[in-house]
């Protein structure tokens, strides 16, 4: 009897170290990325402003990297402990996932059901689903778009946001899908498609000349920065270093910088 009280005793004992060391810091968490000695962070490399790789100095620019940059200052004393990898709307999901990547800061729109899948951040810009289109098109907005075929990348919350609009105004459109934005905008100019439709944000880095964006806005786009759904110690970590900048001025300043 007394042999297996102790034995009762110790697993009781064993429990609760074992409990205690697993509710340390998180096998997932900022402890991970300490360990690491580097912040992993999907980012866009075709953003003007937010995340655009320079192919000049093959070096990643803009707010969102800046962003990227702060938060490894915090976790790692470094802004430059970053190793970015360029996401898509397609891709970003999945390598949180994987684990490939411990945040995506790449125009990852905040909605109800995306937050079941992925922890956001509170939103550090708002954007707006816009229309970019052939100059020569004689398009004015989505008014004048009956009948004609959008270009929306996979996975992307535009196709939802412009088919909400067509049917507020009485339009009917029809839409192709594609994986990449490249994609989208070599069957603009091909004329597969009649117009380009993303955020703003993302339609400028595919701007030409041959090519405007119409003063049409649709569906409020807010950015959040995104972690793997099991990993909430980050998660809360991010969400406060992002409502710390909101409250003092840094990102202010950083949308000020871009021009954004
Ligand atoms: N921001 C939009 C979204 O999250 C557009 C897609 C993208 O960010 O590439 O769906």
């Amino acid at each position: 009897m007394k042999a297996v009280k102790i034995t009762f005793c110790t697993a009781l004992i064993l429990m609760a170290v074992t409990g205690a060391v697993f509710a340390g810091p998180n096998a997932e968490g900022i402890a991970k990325i300490q360990k690491a000695g580097v912040l992993k962070v999907g980012v866009k490399s075709d953003v003007p402003k937010f995340g655009l790789l320079n192919t000049d100095t093959n070096q990643y620019e803009g707010m969102e990297i800046e962003l990227a940059g702060l938060i490894a200052k915090e976790i790692l004393g470094d802004a430059k402990k970053v190793a970015f990898t360029p996401v898509t709307a397609k891709t970003r999901g999945p390598l949180l996932d994987n684990g490939d990547v411990d945040l995506v800061i790449a125009t990852f729109t905040i909605t109800e059901e995306r937050k079941l899948t992925y922890n956001f951040s509170s939103s550090y810009y708002t954007d707006a689903v816009g229309l970019l289109v052939k100059k020569a098109s004689g398009f004015t907005g989505l008014k004048d778009m009956d009948g004609k075929t959008i270009g929306v990348a996979q996975s992307a919350t535009s196709r939802a946001a412009i088919q909400q609009a067509a049917d507020d105004l009485g339009v009917t459109v029809s839409f192709m899908e594609f994986a990449t934005y490249p994609e989208i905008k070599a069957a603009l100019d091909s004329g597969r498609v009649d117009v380009f439709s993303v955020d703003k944000s993302i339609l400028n880095g595919y701007l030409d000349n041959e090519c405007e964006i119409l003063p049409d806005a649709f569906s409020p786009q807010e950015y959040g920065v995104t972690s793997k759904l099991s990993n909430k110690e980050l998660a809360a970590y991010i969400d406060g270093l992002i409502q710390k900048w909101l409250n003092d001025g840094v990102i202010a300043g950083l949308i000020k910088k871009y021009d954004l």
